[in-house]
């Protein structure tokens, strides 16, 4: 019999009372692997209720044995990172290899969230008027909420809950209903390193468990992490709540390819950010940007791409891994459909891929369209697939303007042996995180990563090191230090005695 997945509310892992379930499946067979509960109402307003609860005792605990506690999950997660890879692969299709790396890069969110006592540290001024210093404070917020994608069903909850913790909030974890096995792992492992119960509530669920979590009243902040539209409507909802909140949202990440670049390098780390992980990255780069005299490498990129085969997740060869669902696939394919009907050559079509031995998997070969019109709806939608489209412009400038006018703002790239060229670049394009010769300018946490325009709703201190100041209030003191006339003497006003000469 498949399980069904517990949540963790009031102190323990339990079995939800709902009898609506979602299910999990391996999206290469097909193969039923668990069923998510949809968490009823009561059971979210228990949760919430004693993660307020935790959060009274926790925020009293001493940064420093807060830290102690990161470490030992630290360490945990990295000692059991083949484990929830192998559980993470399973679930999404990822190959292992790049299972383990996203494991990898939420394991150092964690270890940033170590530095915590650092990173909390307020500001002092002395004397800002006769006798009085200011000082100033980052207290925890109190229940913060994440309601994460199901691209990275482990990097992306660890972008969140272990600054919001160091931080000393509670916080209640609502994963992706479509890979929500990994996220039980994460937080199972988060008891075992021993932190008090109650700190992270795990709630499985969708559209209705998010929309009570953005209307409750104790819920002081959320981070979100999925597409457009659904990010729009948390931020308005919640924003409308009076809640904090921050979305990172979809993406169409364009890579620019100046005819000075490295042919070599440029084409492999282009085949790499456009088909890895099945295309299902918000930094992978969908739109290749030919510069001029570098078109002439279009055909080079097709036959790079038609090498790169979808397989199992723990097959030798695959490139990559299946779509998340059949509905993924479909959507996918109807976009390949769309681009030849609306006039896009199309130079390597994916929609008739099989992977041998797995006949029901949710495959979709490496696809490539060129002649692209910017009213195309392959260019203006975000396809999320392994589709790539090669746009060709005359200069450096008309290429920063195309991705200028684009209403996201997440990633891009310049490939370029020119200095000048990537100082323009740089210094001129609309977008969060910028790669020169790096196809996936994704930053260690601590640096911080956002994005612009539509790929970013709210508040911009996102991910990594800026995160601390989402998850914490500013409390400025501003006090009086009472001369007196002797050093012996104990003042009757608060704080201190300072001796006259
Ligand atoms: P999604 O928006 O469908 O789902 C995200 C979360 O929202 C899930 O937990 C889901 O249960 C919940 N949800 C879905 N519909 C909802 C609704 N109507 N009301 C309230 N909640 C709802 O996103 P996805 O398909 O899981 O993830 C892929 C998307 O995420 C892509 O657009 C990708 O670009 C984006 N993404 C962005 C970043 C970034 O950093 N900017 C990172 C990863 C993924």
């Amino acid at each position: 019999m498949v399980q069904v997945l517990d949540i963790y509310i009031d102190g323990e892992f339990r079995q939800s009372d709902c009898t609506d379930l979602i299910p999990v499946v391996n999206p290469a067979t097909q193969e039923l692997l668990a069923n998510a509960p949809l968490t009823t109402t009561a059971e979210i307003d228990l949760a919430v209720a004693s993660a307020y609860q935790a959060f009274l005792q926790w925020r009293t605990v001493p940064a420093s044995e807060r830290v102690r506690m990161m470490m030992s999950y630290q360490m945990l997660l990295k000692e059991k990172q083949d484990e929830i890879a192998t559980i993470l692969s399973q679930e999404t299709g990822k190959i292992f290899a790049d299972a383990k790396g996203e494991v990898w890069r939420g394991i150092e969110v964690a270890e940033q969230a170590c530095n915590i006592p650092s990173l909390m540290m307020g500001e002092t001024a002395e004397n800002v008027a006769r006798e009085i210093n200011t000082y100033s404070y980052l207290q925890p917020l109190g229940v913060c909420v994440g309601i994460t994608p199901f691209n990275f069903p482990a990097m992306i909850p660890l972008w969140m809950y272990p600054l919001a913790i160091a931080c000393g909030n509670a916080f209640i974890l609502k994963p992706s209903e479509q890979d929500p096995m990994t996220p039980n792992k994460l937080v199972e492992l988060f008891y075992q390193a021993g932190f008090p119960k109650d700190l992270i509530q795990l709630v499985h669920g969708g559209k209705d468990q998010v929309n009570h979590l953005l209307a409750h009243g104790r819920v002081k902040a959320i981070s979100f992490v999925g597409s457009v539209q659904v990010g729009q409507h948390v931020y308005r909802r919640g924003t409308d709540n009076l809640k904090r909140v921050q979305c990172l949202t979809g993406a169409k990440n364009h890579l620019v390819i100046m005819p000075d670049a490295d042919k070599d390098q440029t084409i492999s780390g282009l085949v790499g950010s456009a088909v890895g992980a099945a295309g299902q990255r918000c930094m992978a780069n969908s739109v290749a940007v030919f510069v001029g005299e570098s078109r002439e490498w279009i055909n080079d990129l097709r036959d790079a791409l038609a090498v790169a085969r979808p397989g199992p997740w723990d097959g030798e060869s695959a490139a990559y891994g299946p779509q998340i669902s059949r509905q993924a696939k479909e959507r996918i394919l109807g976009y390949i459909e769309k681009g030849k009907e609306e006039g896009a050559t199309c130079l390597l079509d994916g929609s008739e891929c099989q992977v041998e031995n797995y006949p029901l998997g949710n495959w979709v070969g490496p696809t490539l369209f060129s002649d692209i019109d910017v009213a195309m709806t392959i260019y203006t939608d975000e396809i999320f697939g392994p589709v790539l489209l090669a746009v060709q412009v005359d200069s450096l400038q008309q290429a920063i303007e195309l991705i200028n006018d684009s209403p996201y703002g997440n990633g891009t790239s310049i490939f370029t042996a020119s200095g000048g060229a990537a100082r323009k670049f740089q210094h001129e394009v609309e977008a969060g995180q910028v790669g020169i010769n790096v196809p996936i300018p994704v930053p260690l946490p601590f640096f911080s990563f956002t994005g612009w325009k539509n790929s970013f709703y709210g508040d911009q201190h996102a991910y990594g090191k800026q995160a601390v100041r989402f998850y914490t209030e500013t409390k400025t003191i501003t006090s009086r230090w009472f001369r007196t006339d002797s050093a012996t003497d104990s003042a009757s006003e608060p704080n201190m005695t300072i001796k006259l000469r």
